[in-house]
């Protein structure tokens, strides 16, 4: 298994600052002076996330907490995707009944009773095709042994918008490599809001985005004057990181 993308960064005269929201914590600003490497940005970003984007993903495939349910999802219903998802970020569906999943698809591997408590797939029964106790004891020894310790099921992984107006298969993104427009605005005023409604964006400002995507802004939206609003894109850049798992 290994994890990797586009973290988004900000270069203004040797000095870094990493863009990213989420609950992974995010490196302070640097000066590239001060670091003694041949890819000072990437050492940092790479060394950061080794620490704590390892420490973030062990957490969540760790046996103590407990692994994601093959059947959880991000995207709310249980049709095929039509348009992009409104959700909050971080609510989980469930694949099978449509609706949020009462324990946020995180299967205990330590407590199957809880887990067959917990579980609500009894109420789409007819989507199964056998009882639901024995799906769901089949589906906890399924993931138990660890059939489904698959990156996509992991909790705290958020779509990008933009992404998924695209349709992109990829559209999963560890926590570093999500940033949100908002936080790269000017404080919020009536004018701004106006134009970016008129130009259908402005209901995602609060949406997680890649960083990827997030450079793409100023062609997907050449309506929008970025710069008026504070958000200027020369300097921002996107490092590529990669993380190994045994
Ligand atoms: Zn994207």
């Amino acid at each position: 298994m290994h994890f990797e993308g586009l973290v988004l960064v900000e270069v203004e005269d040797n000095v870094v600052t990493p863009h990213w929201r989420g609950e992974v914590p995010c490196p302070q600003k640097f000066n590239i002076d001060d670091i003694d490497a041949d890819n000072p940005i990437e050492y940092v970003i790479g060394n950061w996330i080794e620490h704590y984007g390892r420490r973030w993903i062990d957490e969540f495939t760790g046996s103590g907490n407990g692994v994601n349910c093959p059947d959880g999802t991000l995207t709310p219903g249980n049709g095929e995707r039509q348009t992009p998802t409104t959700a909050t970020p971080d609510t989980w569906y469930c694949k099978i009944t449509g609706e949020t999943c009462p324990i946020q698809a995180l299967v205990p591997t330590d407590n199957k009773e809880a887990f067959i408590r917990g579980c609500n797939v009894e109420e789409a029964a007819e989507e199964l095709d056998k009882p639901p106790e024995q799906y769901k004891k089949g589906l906890f020894q399924a993931v138990r042994k660890g059939e489904f310790t698959g990156e996509h099921h992991m909790a705290g992984r958020e779509p990008c918008w933009q992404c998924q107006q695209k349709q992109a298969v990829e559209d999963v993104h560890d926590p570093w490599a999500l940033t949100a427009i908002h936080l790269h605005l000017d404080e919020e005023t009536m004018d701004r809001k106006k134009r970016f409604r008129q130009a259908g964006l402005e209901s995602w400002v609060g949406h997680p985005i890649c960083a990827e995507c997030f450079l793409e802004l100023p062609d997907l939206f050449p309506d929008v004057e970025f710069s008026k609003w504070g958000l200027n894109f020369e300097p921002y850049q996107t490092v590529p990181y990669r993380l190994d798992f045994d």
